[in-house]
């Protein structure tokens, strides 16, 4: 197989995600509530039941036009810390598509990375602090060693699939650095990290859609 990506294409995915997310408000709401302040579900799911309400206009733009306007209408709706560093995200992004107009396997990497950095950068974090950082990071660690060995396209996506399931996964057990769990007396030990599963669905759902 051999992806390519349309603004269509995107909004498709996007509308996927709004619906894991929609499912899973009890199980993020209990996450959050217990490492946080509860509200995480409520600002995840607001960005992207709008990013919904426009997927007609967004599938009609150009792909850095839409990357550009999915972040303004993420930082404008979605309230926390999430909103920030998804639309931060997102910007980054829209820069480093400039005038390509489909994502191939290289500039979906690239995307992702861009995206990892700009979170990092903006959330003035690093991996293992206990952030959605701890899916997205081995995720694009993943997918880059799969590409570098010229693994073929399905693989590669697998991998970065299970990179995000292990990084979610491995915040179980760390003691938060940033976000809310870490005013905490455990430090959200025992729990997975909220944002950290909220980031793997969306990359879960990514590699189904294009796997699919
Ligand atoms: P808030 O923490 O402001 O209530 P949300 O509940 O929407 O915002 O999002 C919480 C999630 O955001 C956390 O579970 C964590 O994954 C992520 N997060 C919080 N602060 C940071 C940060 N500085 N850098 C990266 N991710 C962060
Ligand atoms: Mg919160």
């Amino acid at each position: 197989m051999e992806i390519k990506i349309t603004p269509k294409d995107y909004m498709e995915y996007i509308e996927l995600v709004a619906g894991k997310i929609e499912e899973n408000r009890d199980y993020i709401t209990e996450l959050d509530s217990i490492t946080g302040d509860g509200d995480h579900w409520v600002n995840m799911n607001m960005g992207f039941q709008k990013l919904l309400e426009n997927k007609e206009s967004l599938s009609s733009m150009k792909l850095n036009d839409m990357f550009k306007e999915i972040g303004k209408i993420i930082m404008s709706t979605v309230g926390g810390s999430s909103g920030v560093l998804y639309g931060s995200a997102y910007l980054k992004a829209s820069k480093t598509i400039s005038t390509r107009e489909e994502m191939d396997i290289q500039l979906l990497y690239t995307v992702l990375e861009t995206k990892l950095l700009a979170i990092m950068e903006r959330g003035k974090a690093e991996p293992g602090f206990k952030t959605m950082i701890d899916s997205l990071y081995p995720a694009v660690n993943q997918f880059k060693l799969a590409l570098e060995k010229g693994l073929d396209q399905g693989t590669a996506l697998q991998a970065l699939k299970q990179g995000a399931i292990n990084g979610m996964n491995s915040t179980k057990d760390m003691e938060a650095v940033r976000g809310r769990a870490c005013y905490q007396a455990n430090k959200g030990v025992g729990h997975l990290d909220p944002g950290a599963v909220t980031m793997c669905y969306q990359i879960e759902v990514l590699v189904d859609y294009l796997c699919k």
